[in-house]
């Protein structure tokens, strides 16, 4: 493979990128922007070197436990649980939140072979049973996912005692998340009902 194509396969990893774009990536950096070039490979680099996880939460940190869970200010008898980190910046945004989170790794999706333990339920109910949180609030998506991977955290977190709610309606369905209006998730916060 040449260098060019090497390029391009690269692009095409990322999600929503087929060949034509790619091409009109790569095209563009080389031809008009080499500069642009450099900082992306740069950025790239060091992110992938320096960004791990939290291991509180789970959620992308350059330090082992991020920013979020070092602030002694939130309340820690919330704890609300996400599918990625771009939902929790969403969840962050709105402001009307003040608990800590758990991120998971995704959602469960039988048909693709994601199971409960590639997302990180063993971890969300080790920090779940910290003593301190006294309700957990489900926040995945409204996607038949989401719901089922809401269903099943409900489900195990009852059996450990710990009691769970549900973002409300109100976010429509089949939504992500990270898409949804910030009042709409506000709202969705402070109607949460129980599981
Ligand atoms: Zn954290």
């Amino acid at each position: 493979m040449t260098a060019l194509e090497q390029l391009i396969e690269a692009l095409r990893r990322l999600p929503g990128v087929g060949q034509k774009s790619a091409q009109r990536m790569a095209y563009h950096l080389l031809q008009h922007d080499r500069a642009g070039a450099d900082t992306l490979a740069r950025a790239l680099q060091d992110a992938a070197r320096n960004i791990g996880h939290c291991e509180r939460c789970h959620t992308f940190s350059e330090a082992p436990v991020c920013p979020i869970c070092q602030d002694r200010h939130r309340d820690a008898r919330l704890l609300c649980v996400v599918e990625s980190p771009a939902d929790q910046a969403a969840m962050e945004r709105t402001a009307s939140y003040h608990g800590y989170y758990f991120v998971l790794q995704g959602r469960i999706s039988p048909l693709d072979g994601v199971s409960t333990r590639e997302i990180g339920v063993d971890q969300l109910l080790a920090r779940a049973v910290d003593g301190q949180v006294e309700e957990v609030i489900l926040a995945t998506s409204f996607t038949a996912e989401g719901e089922a991977t809401a269903h099943v955290l409900a489900e195990a977190l009852r059996a450990r005692g710990l009691r769970s709610t549900r973002l409300a309606r109100g976010v429509p369905v089949g939504s992500e998340l990270e898409y949804v209006d910030l009042g709409t998730i506000a709202h969705a916060l402070v109607d949460r009902r129980a599981t």
